[in-house]
């Protein structure tokens, strides 16, 4: 939950302005910059700037060039015409409107420089206003000397107008005491506001196909306003919004609006709440720091700065409130500059009593979500989610380098994951740290215990030890249930979760459906423990030279069996070629063009620390050295778990009971611990279920109603933990341990639950002790699958478990 800074700060550096005189302008020429601008002592423009990575600069400095300025009466209009440009426009003393300029390659204009033609303004009263309501336009206003609205304009392919022109119609304004409002509120379109000598806000409008209004109009209703002490704020909250404050007679705030499909309302209205302020000296700044939100900002009576807001969905705020903090403004002279610098963010500045700038922020959500890769529902697809911790805000560029190499452009660029891309989803979640970097843990590996830690303030906790005994990482108190909390909030269905740590370590661990990794883990090692997470694979490597003496392993790409009739790739293996084949290569001689990672036979070695005893298929695969792609078996595996998910299903999936169209399905979190089954959590997630017709090896889980199948589960990586890490970067091979709480995900279609006796509905899980070949059959309980190697671990029927409430009321609906 974001909150305000807890209280308003001066900016850094020496520099100090004329408190009685003059007004900060702000404006952000990208996401995450923010430019500040103030007519200084000596009468040049003098400039500041933040940037998300690097923070404030050190120092005020003034703008290029010899041009000074009226400080006593003129204040700098400023606006970015497009991404990485700045215009600034202010009547110089020769009655001129002057301007000067930055772009991100060339940096600023030599000097300031008059704009072109013979128009002359009023340079004690009046201020110009510009709006860009186009990308490389620019449009300035300003009321000329025969008090009607003068205008010129700027485009990047034409330059500028060669002089300015009245606007069109026969209405004047106060020259002495008003000044334009000006705003675009969608491309091409721009909207003017003053308040008239009627003391009604009067308005014209321009839009790139119609042109000029013929004339100025008032807007409608009864409520007039001060016409020598006020100021109209306007703001477009959203494509063909207009917003519109200025403080009222009765010293509150009111405020009228436009929508496109709905015209002007009816009149002008109070905003909600006690609070009152200066008419005389103050004028209400307005902001949209993100689509459907206003916030509003005055300098108080009390000298504080207050708020209050609208956002779609909630509405207006009851009240104003002061934002937190001791500091206190200039009432009388004093306006407050409000910017956002990116989505979600809110800068406010002023300048103090000690004539320093000061500012205070809303520092924007902590969180927000990007689907990288967006096939469909989250139900529809395997959807992968990575989330970091230890990125503070100025990280989170560099997260998203990084999140990009790890999978955009890392696994889904390589030979399964690419060909299988539209299978999957992938969002990722922006998460910002307090602080930059995870904590760490340094253990004596002798006596097991902590020797060092150090401690950062992160989202999630998460800790890096880089210690293949503790599995390179750990979680912190909190993290795993942070990590459902968020997930839950913002990613209503995953199947695998990937927590990236700021820290440049080499290792991490795997298992239970989440991946916990540094930055020094590259795409080929996620590459390889995916095959674990999703496929059920074994390791072809051996990095021990032991014996295997056991029994045939459940996983699809090792064996024990030489018997080539009876091998479990049998069918990927040429009648030429001989069985067993070699060990780490072909036993000589090698035939001409043998391909050591897509030809098949049977090479000794491999689940990781087993020279002789075990098999493997191809002398070099992803699941042997990370780097080469995934061998025909692996492949085959693989494709099997994503091969429902590639195209869109109807809904239910081809092997259960279907779903009533519209409906949604339960996503249940289920513990296995010690043999009991339990619920722990269930809730509705809107859209398709397709659901695997081919089980993994390892842990199962099978929803039946009334002795039906109605939902199938695979939990490859459920019952284990383990470590990787990055080749060359530690003692290599998984560090394995068995989970003592097994959790994993079950999901059932609404349909097949809604108003079924819960005595009815069983859940029962299994350990499958080989890795099937073929798809299930339709509808048949798994139990009565003659191919099935299983071993019962635990079967309830929902009668005898507690259930959450959304499942409970499911199961009583009619
Ligand atoms: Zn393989």
């Amino acid at each position: 939950m974001s909150t305000w800074n807890y209280d308003w700060f001066p900016l850094p550096g020496q520099a100090v302005f004329d408190l009685n005189q003059q007004h900060v302008t702000a404006v952000s020429r990208a996401p995450g910059n923010l430019d500040l601008f103030v007519v200084g002592n000596d009468g040049h423009v003098w400039s500041t700037y933040w940037n998300d990575s690097s923070g404030w600069n050190s120092d005020w400095f003034p703008l290029p060039g010899q041009a000074v300025f009226d400080l006593e009466h003129q204040h700098v209009a400023a606006v970015s015409r497009a991404p990485g440009n700045l215009d600034l426009f202010i009547v110089g003393n020769d009655s001129h409107v002057w301007s000067t300029y930055w772009n991100d390659s060339a940096g600023w204009s030599a000097d300031w420089f008059p704009l072109p033609g013979q128009a002359v303004f009023d340079l004690t009263t009046q201020q110009v206003a510009v709006v860009s309501r186009g990308a490389g336009d620019l449009d300035l206003f300003i009321v000329g000397n025969d008090s009607h609205v003068w205008s010129t304009y700027w485009h990047d392919s034409t330059g500028w107008s060669a002089d300015w022109f009245p606007l069109p119609g026969q209405a004047v304004f106060d020259l002495e005491h008003q000044h334009v409002a000006a705003v675009s509120r969608a491309p091409g379109n721009l909207d003017l506001f003053i308040v008239g000598n009627d003391s009604h806000v009067w308005s014209t409008f321009w839009n790139d196909s119609a042109g000029w209004s013929a004339d100025w109009f008032p807007l409608p209703g009864q409520a007039v306003f001060d016409l020598t002490t006020q100021q109209v704020a306007v703001v477009s909250r959203g494509a063909g919004d207009l917003d519109l404050f200025i403080v009222g007679n009765d010293s509150h705030v009111w405020s009228t609006y436009w929508h496109d499909s709905t015209g002007w309302s009816a009149d002008w209205f109070p905003l909600p709440g006690q609070a009152v302020f200066d008419l005389a000296t103050q004028h209400v700044a307005v902001v949209s720091r993100a689509a459907g939100n206003l916030d509003l900002f005055i300098v108080g009576n009390d000298s504080h700065v207050w708020s209050t807001f609208w956002n779609d969905s909630a509405g207006w705020s009851a009240d104003w409130f002061p934002l937190p903090g001791q500091a206190v403004f200039d009432l009388a002279t004093q306006q407050v500059a409000a910017v956002s610098r990116a989505a979600g963010n809110l800068d406010l500045f002023i300048i103090g009593n000690d004539s320093h700038i000061w500012s205070t922020y809303w520092p924007g959500p902590d969180v927000s979500m990007t689907r990288l890769i967006d096939n469909g529902p989250f139900g529809s697809k395997v959807t992968m989610v990575v989330v970091g911790d230890g990125f503070a805000v100025a990280d989170q560029d560099n997260y998203n380098s990084s999140v990009d190499a790890l999978l955009t452009n890392g696994i889904f660029t390589q030979d399964f994951y690419a060909a299988n891309k539209s299978a999957f989803n992938l969002v990722r979640l922006n998460v910002n740290s307090n602080q930059s970097g995870v904590s760490t843990k340094t253990y004596d590996d002798s006596t097991g215990k902590v020797v060092s830690t150090t401690t950062s303030d992160t989202y999630f906790g998460a800790i890096y030890n880089g210690d293949w005994n503790h599995f390179w990482v750990e979680d912190g108190p909190n993290t795993a249930k942070l990590l459902t909390d968020l997930l839950n909030q913002w990613v209503p269905d995953y199947r695998l979760i990937f927590l990236l740590l700021n820290n440049p370590g080499f290792g991490g661990s795997g298992g239970g459906g989440r991946l916990t990794l540094p930055l020094g883990v590259t795409w080929s090692t996620v590459a390889h423990e995916c095959g674990h997470a999703l496929g059920a694979l074994a390791d072809e490597y051996h990095l021990e030279n032991e014996a295997y003496t056991g029994s045939e392993p459940s996983q699809p790409n090792v064996t024990i069996n030489t018997d080539r009739t009876k091998l479990k790739w049998a069918s990927y293996v040429a009648t030429t070629t001989p069985v067993p084949t070699g060990n780490d290569d072909y036993t000589p001689p090698k035939p001409k063009g043998w391909d050591d990672n897509q030809d098949v036979g049977l090479f000794q070695g491999g689940s990781a620390d087993y020279s002789t005893g075990i098999y493997r298929p191809v002398i070099n695969c992803r699941m042997n050295s990370n780097t080469p792609p995934f061998c025909p078996v692996c492949n085959a595996a693989m494709s099997a778990q994503t091969k429902p998910y590639l195209l869109a299903r109807p809904a239910g999936g081809p092997n259960v009971s279907p779903n009533a169209p519209g409906d949604g399905y339960m996503r249940m979190d289920v513990s296995l611990q010690n043999g009991k089954l339990s619920i722990l959590e269930a809730h509705e997630v809107q859209g398709p279920l397709v659901q695997p017709d081919t089980l993994t090896n390892g842990l199962v889980s099978e929803v039946s109603v009334d002795d039906q199948r109605v939902a199938v589960g695979a939990h490859p990586d459920a019952s284990v933990s383990h470590s990787f890490q990055e080749p060359g970067h530690g003692p290599g091979g998984h560090h394995i341990s068995v989970r003592q709480n097994v959790e994993f995900v079950v999901r059932v279609p609404i349909g097949a639950l809604r108003g079924v006796d819960p005595a009815k509905v069983t859940l029962s899980v299994f350990e499958l002790q080989e890795h099937p070949s073929t798809p299930l059959s339709p509808l048949v309980r798994l139990a009565e699958q003659p191919k099935l190697k299983l071993a019962s671990q635990s079967s309830v029927t929902l009668d005898q478990v507690e259930l959450p409430a959304t499942l409970r009321s499911l199961l009583q609906k009619k």
